[in-house]
């Protein structure tokens, strides 16, 4: 092969390169050198073979929500495996096997068939590997933790072009650290996931105006703090633009939003499920309306009111602990001069802050609170992100949880020492030439 034929790769200016550069994050540039779409674990394996003897870095990317996480991918060669195979339902078993390229909303409704569901997160877009591989915060995440610490098997292609099937059997320090560990371990072809039984969910979204959060958002902290752990929920500020594809009782408004899930497993826990959903309502002040009911598990991607399409924004995570009433104060002052589209609070706790002892590098969150919050890109989003930092900033834990960091100029920090350590020990096992250096996150420690 001559030095510089890049094939598989295709070059700049041509159908190929732009399809595999397609990111659902505007906002980042993937300019890459040349870039390829891998249908098959041997496309995936040519690839490698071509960047190593190209002496050029790879990168990996599936839908691109979370281009913005890892460094620049400019001088690159950018991949992006959409492996042409179906997800694969073991309803006995309870799993789902994965090709990469597959979003969750490729995966619940062959789950949802058996009575099963996954624990994604809020929008059925994102891809459940580079979900998994992060971590992943889902609305069941108080019942049964980090999504990562579902998942029993993960196939990559490695910097040496070996096909390695990562499990607690076979490579377990590579399987600890491929789930969360940031990153940068080789191309992820397949992931193997258990499934859990959900009969329904009850979800829905209370909406009051912004101006009631003074009172509805200690409230809701104070329900969160000693919820039953099948509920997991979020409490937003919106700052809703005024489309008309918006309801016009919303369009234009600055409106508080809670919503979530109550899962109710089988058909016996809906009836819980309800009265769990009733007693967070009583617990606050009464909304102008709330859609909350019984529902089928796919139906809760919709829940978030996440964009479906490619955006560009700009966003910011922290960890919280219980926010006092000075801390609402401050930062429901700063949220309501801002100009940004969401400021949000995810509730942790319950399932989220176990640890799991037989899961990965990043298997629990032990802070109550994620706060992220986000705008289109420009001045005035960064200064408002910075100001809302600053509000909360005496009540951050100093960590984040991988999924939500965004931006790769964001210090981050996801593990203690010793796992940063661990984590980057394997990384320089399986990848010692750095083939995958510019894919690791930032969420290395600070
Ligand atoms: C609208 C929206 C809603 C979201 N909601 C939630 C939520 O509720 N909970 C939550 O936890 N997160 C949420 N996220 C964050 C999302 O889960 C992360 O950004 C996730 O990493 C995206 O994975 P992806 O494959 O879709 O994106 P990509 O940008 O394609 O991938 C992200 C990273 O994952 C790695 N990766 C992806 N595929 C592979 C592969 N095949 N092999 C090796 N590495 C790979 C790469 O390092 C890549 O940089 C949300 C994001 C958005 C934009």
């Amino acid at each position: 092969m001559h030095p510089t034929d890049l094939t598989p790769f295709s070059p700049p200016g041509t159908d190929e390169y732009a399809a595999a550069c397609a990111a659902f994050q505007l906002a980042a540039p993937v300019d890459p050198a040349g870039a390829f779409t891998a249908r098959s674990v041997g496309d995936v394996v040519r690839a490698v073979a071509t960047a190593r003897r190209a002496g050029l870095p790879l990168r990996v990317h599936t839908t691109g929500h979370g281009m913005g996480r890892a460094a620049p991918v400019a001088g690159a060669l950018l991949l992006r495996p959409l492996i042409d195979a179906p997800v694969r339902v073991d309803p006995v078993a309870r799993t789902a096997r994965i090709p990469a390229g597959k979003r969750w909303s490729d995966v619940l409704p062959a789950a949802v068939a058996h009575g099963l569901t996954a624990a994604h997160g809020s929008s059925a877009t994102v891809g459940a590997v580079g979900y998994l591989l992060n971590g992943g915060i889902s609305f069941y995440g108080r019942r049964f933790g980090v999504a990562a610490n579902l998942v029993r098997s993960i196939t990559l292609v490695t910097a040496a072009g070996e096909v390695v099937v990562a499990s607690a059997a076979a490579h377990p320090d590579l399987f600890w650290a491929l789930r969360g560990g940031g990153g940068g371990f080789g191309v992820v072809v397949e992931v193997e996931v258990a499934l859990v039984p959900m009969h329904r969910v009850v979800t829905g979204m209370a909406v009051w105006d912004a101006a009631g959060a003074a009172t509805a958002g200690p409230a809701w902290q104070r329900w969160a703090e000693t919820a039953p752990r099948e509920v997991t929920t979020s409490l937003r500020l919106l700052n809703v633009p005024p489309l008309p594809t918006v309801p016009p009782a919303l369009a234009g408004r600055r409106i508080l939003v809670l919503d979530g899930a109550v899962a109710a497993e089988t058909p016996a826990d809906v009836e819980r499920a309800e009265k769990v959903t009733a007693e967070m309502l009583a617990a606050l002040p009464e909304p102008e309306f709330s859609t909350w009911a019984p529902a089928g598990p796919e139906t809760l991607p919709l829940t978030h009111m996440d964009p479906a399409e490619p955006i560009p924004f700009r966003s910011d995570t922290l960890l919280l602990r219980s926010l006092p009433e000075a801390g609402w104060a401050a930062l429901l002052d700063a949220a309501g001069r801002s100009e940004l589209l969401s400021v949000e609070l995810r509730q942790l706790g319950g399932a989220f802050a176990e640890p799991a002892p037989d899961g990965g590098a990043f298997q629990r969150v032990g802070a109550p609170l994620l706060y992220w919050a986000c705008g289109l890109p420009g001045e005035r989003t960064e200064a408002d992100l910075a100001a809302v930092r600053a509000a909360l900033a005496p009540y951050a834990t100093g960590f984040t949880a991988p999924t939500f960091a965004d931006h790769f100029g964001q210090p981050q920090r996801t593990y203690d020492e010793a796992a940063r350590a661990r984590v980057e020990r394997v990384r320089r096992d399986v990848d010692p030439g750095g083939l995958f250096a510019g894919d690791v996150a930032a969420i290395r420690d600070r």
